[in-house]
C-alpha cells in the first residue's frame, strides 16, 4: 500500500517544481501534497516520518533553487485558500503562512500599521520569509514577530510565543517545524508618513535588484564583516556566466537566468564564485538561497 493511501485527492506524483519557483528550474518532485486542512497537515507529516521520506515545504519559491534531478522526496505546499487569512486585532495581525507577504505589507501600511513595510519588495510568503528571517538594510520580519503556531516533525501542534523563538541573520529555528500561522505586532503610525516610508523602501529595491530576469533573490549570505556582492565584484565576476546564468551587472549578488538555463548551470557557477573569492580573500561564501 503506498504511504499516501486515502490522501489520494491532495498528493501527486511527479510534478514538476519548476513552475512553483521563481528560477522556473529543475527537475520533479516524487510526491508534491496540497494539504486543506491542519488535520492533513499532521498527517502527512506523521506518514512521511513513518515512510521515512524527507518533506520540505515550499512557500512562494522565491528563496529555493530545485537541482535538475528533482527532489526525491515529499514537497507539501500550503494554498492560499485554505491558508490564506488575515486578521487585524489593533496592532497584532495575525496572518497564515501562505498569506503572499507583499499583499500583506500594503494591507498594513494602508491600515496605518508600521514594521511590516520595511519588507517591501521581498517576494514570497508569511512562512517562508518567518523561516529565512527575511529582511535586509531596513530591518528583519522576525523583529515583529509575536507568536506563530507550528506543526513539529512528529506531527504534533504547537504555539509558540516569542521566548521559543531564535532569529539570526537569514535564518531562524523555524528550521525544523512546518509554519502555520504568524502574529505580528506592530506600531501604529501617521499614514501619510508610513506610506512614503513604504515608497522609499520600495524604490530602492527597485533601483538596486533585478526584476525582469528570474532569480532567486541573493544567492550567498554576507559574510561577517563583508558584502558578499561586493567581494563578487572586486574579484572580477560581474557579468561572468555559465550555460545561461549569469553574475547580474547590476548586484552580483544575484545570480539572473536566460529561459534555457539548467541548475546545473547555476551550481557551477556557484562554484567557481566562492573558489575565486576564497583564493582572493580567504572568505568563504555562504549560500542564502536553499538548494533542493
Ligand atoms: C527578486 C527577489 C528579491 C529578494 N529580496 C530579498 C530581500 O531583500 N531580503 C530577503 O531576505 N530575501 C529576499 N529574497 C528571497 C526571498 O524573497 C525570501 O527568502 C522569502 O522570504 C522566501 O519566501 P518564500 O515563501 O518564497 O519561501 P520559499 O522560497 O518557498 O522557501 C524558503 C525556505 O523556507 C522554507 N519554508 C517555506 N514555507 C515554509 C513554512 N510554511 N514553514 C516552514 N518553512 C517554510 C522552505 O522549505 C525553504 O527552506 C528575494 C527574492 C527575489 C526573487
Amino acid at each position: 500500500m503506498k504511504w499516501y493511501h486515502g490522501l489520494e485527492p491532495i498528493v501527486e506524483e511527479n510534478v514538476r517544481l519548476a513552475d512553483r519557483t521563481w528560477y522556473r528550474l529543475g527537475g520533479a518532485a516524487r510526491y508534491f501534497c496540497t494539504p486543506a486542512s491542519l488535520t492533513e497537515v499532521c498527517e502527512i507529516v506523521k506518514r512521511a516520518q513513518d515512510a521515512q521520506l524527507p518533506l520540505k515545504v515550499l512557500g512562494g519559491g522565491a528563496n529555493v533553487l530545485v537541482r535538475d534531478e528533482g527532489f526525491d522526496g515529499i514537497v507539501m505546499q500550503l494554498g492560499k485558500d485554505d491558508f490564506g487569512h488575515v486578521t487585524i486585532d489593533h496592532n497584532k495581525v495575525r496572518a497564515d503562512s501562505a498569506v503572499d507577504l507583499p499583499d500583506l505589507v500594503r494591507r498594513t501600511v494602508n491600515e496605518g500599521l508600521a514594521g511590516l513595510e520595511r519588507m517591501a519588495g521581498i517576494p514570497g510568503t508569511v512562512g517562508g520569509a518567518v523561516r529565512m528571517n527575511a529582511g535586509g538594510r531596513y530591518g528583519e520580519i522576525g523583529d515583529m514577530v509575536a507568536a506563530a503556531t507550528v506543526i513539529a516533525a512528529d506531527g504534533s501542534l504547537h504555539e509558540w510565543d516569542r521566548s521559543h523563538m531564535q532569529f539570526r541573520y537569514r535564518g531562524s529555528n523555524f528550521v525544523d517545524v512546518i509554519v502555520i500561522d504568524v502574529t505580528f505586532e506592530l506600531s501604529f503610525a501617521n499614514g501619510d508618513e508610513l506610506r512614503d516610508h513604504y515608497r522609499e523602501i520600495w524604490e530602492y529595491k527597485k533601483s538596486t535588484q533585478p526584476f525582469t530576469r528570474n532569480n532567486a533573490g541573493c544567492m550567498f549570505k554576507n559574510p561577517v564583516g563583508h558584502y558578499a556582492g561586493q567581494l563578487i565584484d572586486r574579484a572580477g565576476l560581474k557579468g561572468e556566466s555559465c550555460g545561461g546564468a549569469t553574475v547580474c551587472e547590476q548586484h552580483a549578488n544575484f545570480i539572473v537566468t536566460d529561459p534555457d538555463t539548467r541548475t546545473n548551470d547555476i551550481l557551477t557557477l556557484v562554484d567557481r564564485i566562492q573558489s575565486r573569492v576564497r583564493d582572493r580573500y580567504g572568505v568563504d561564501l555562504e549560500l542564502e538561497v536553499d538548494v533542493w
